[in-house]
């Protein structure tokens, strides 16, 4: 007997409630291709309902003392840790990364939660006494009122969790729209959230895709949009959002660069090109696409490298020794099957077909780790963001020279400079143009009390999400010159 197909609700003033648009789409598990839920393509008078509750919570949630707002985060955080494998499970089923990737989406997310926590702290202002005979300064922060974020598939558990607890206790209200791809653990995160004692209409959630979207970026009554996605679209939502008058921070795609130099731990560099390229199925904004290796070490690194490569096995998701993980959709392979073809129209060599795997495993959207040789920057697959398993290889020189080469780029999110000598990391730091760099570490994403941002067309916006950046991105200032008589 077949069992009827979930259909996500939205969350509006505290009722989970049946969208009335008409329009869904099907969610479905990227490691099988079965259909898991229908997800509703909310429309815009769904919103509308959703920004009018969360202004109206505003009125009283924004006087509400921040310790207690802050306490229900304790027990959001109690929940979230005792349900962290079952939160796991979901983003594996939804999202396609293997459960051991999953567990660290989950523990990243929860240490998101735990900076908001320390919102008291973070959220106080300034104040100077006798700054002029008789007269005091005083600056003070207040929340903005509403605020929508907008998020994308790739992690569906940390990027919403970079959102909305430090929007919550710096006493904004939100309205958040999850990936129609992955809305599952979104459904499950805001649940939590009510079971931790958040009241009604403070958070609110409206599925659905661009339409939810533009209704949020000229909506009079929604402040600001935290918004995590690829480039075109948080250009969009940038321009849209700040012409409409709101405060915009739009964190997009990636090219990011890794350098190995010669004196770099043989053995850990290729295990951390790995990783940073290929986990994930390469579907990470902080993944290695470019590793520009010095040409004295580069044959037996990349030797070395497919060896690696060839050894990483694809299968259940759920499955603890499962590396290789599906792409999202089949529509997103295929655009990158198409850059594949590319990369050899262009003359790149192919060391590493990764297309084999999909006969292996042809029910879910798999690709095997790619690899190519030789590529150039005139070559689409050096230019652009495939967001997959795919490497490119550039052998160069010098570390001038990698530099000169990843700073070409149009993006500038994360770098990685692989190297056993402070040197060479002083160098790469002071002249390599990304938000983030790593030094023997693959996955260089900063922990929530730094902020995330990278620069150029990473990044649309003046703060990034988490740490200071995040708390004066969700508030605003008042200062008061004081003279007592
Ligand atoms: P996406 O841009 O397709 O979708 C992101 C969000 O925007 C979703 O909620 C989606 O519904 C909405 N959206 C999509 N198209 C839209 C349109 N035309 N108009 C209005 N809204 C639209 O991104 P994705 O595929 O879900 O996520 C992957 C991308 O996100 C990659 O480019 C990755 O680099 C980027 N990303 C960046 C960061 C970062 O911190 N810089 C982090 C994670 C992911």
């Amino acid at each position: 007997m077949a069992t009827a197909v979930k259909e996500v609700k939205n969350f509006i003033n505290g009722e989970w409630v049946q969208s009335s648009s008409g329009k869904s789409e099907a969610v479905i598990n990227p490691a099988t291709g079965e259909v898991i839920a229908q997800v509703p393509l909310s429309s815009r008078e769904e919103l509308d309902q959703a920004v009018k509750a969360a202004s109206e919570a505003f009125s009283w949630w924004r006087k509400t003392p921040v310790p207690n707002r802050t306490r229900i985060l304790y027990r959001y955080h109690q929940l979230l840790v005792q349900e962290a494998e079952e939160l796991a499970v979901i983003i594996t089923q939804e999202n396609g990364k293997n459960i051991k990737d999953s567990r660290g989406e989950v523990q990243r997310g929860i240490e998101a939660l735990e900076v908001a926590t320390a919102t008291p702290t973070l959220m106080m202002g300034q104040s100077l006494p006798e700054i002029a005979t008789g007269i005091e300064g005083v600056m003070y922060r207040y929340p903005l009122g509403v605020v929508a974020g907008i998020t994308p598939f790739n992690f569906p558990m940390m990027i919403p969790l970079w959102m909305f607890p430090l929007a919550l206790a710096c006493g904004n209200t939100f309205v958040l729209k999850p990936s129609e791809r992955t809305p599952l653990l979104a459904e499950r995160l805001v649940e939590l959230m009510m079971e931790a004692g958040l009241p009604k209409g403070v958070l609110n959630m409206v599925h659905g895709a661009h339409d939810v979207v533009n209704g949020m970026l000229v909506h009079p009554l929604v402040k600001a949009v935290s918004f995590v996605g690829s480039q075109p679209v948080a250009e969009y939502v940038y321009k849209t959002g700040a012409a409409h008058g709101k405060r915009v921070q739009a964190l997009a795609g990636a090219k990011n660069h890794a350098v190995v130099m010669a004196d770099c731990h043989m053995e850990k560099t290729v295990q951390g090109i790995i990783n940073g390229a290929f986990g994930s199925a390469g579907e990470r904004c902080m993944a290695t696409s470019v590793v520009c290796v010095m040409e004295d070490i580069a044959d037996e690194f990349t030797a070395k490298l497919l060896e690696a490569a060839q050894e990483l096995k694809a299968g259940d998701t759920q499955d603890e020794e499962a590396f290789v993980a599906p792409l999202i959709r089949d529509a997103h392979r295929q655009r990158v099957l198409g850059y594949i073809e590319s990369g050899e129209a262009q003359r790149a060599r192919l060391l590493l077909d990764g297309r084999s795997v999909m006969q292996e495993l042809p029910d879910g959207y798999y690709l095997g780790p790619t690899v190519f040789d030789g590529v150039t920057p005139e070559m689409k697959i050096w230019q652009d963001e495939i967001f997959a398993p795919v490497l490119s290889i550039v052998r160069v020189k010098s570390l001038d020279e990698a530099i000169e080469l990843a700073n070409r780029s149009d993006f500038a999110n994360g770098a990685v400079l692989y190297t056993t000598s402070g040197e060479h990391v002083r160098h790469f730091r002071e002249n390599i143009d990304a938000g983030m760099i790593g030094v023997n570490v693959n996955v260089p994403a900063p922990m929530a009390f730094f902020s995330f941002a990278g620069n150029k067309a990473s990044f649309y916006g003046d703060l990034g999400t988490n740490g200071t950046d995040g708390v004066q991105f969700y508030t605003r200032k008042k200062t008061v010159t004081a003279r007592w008589f």
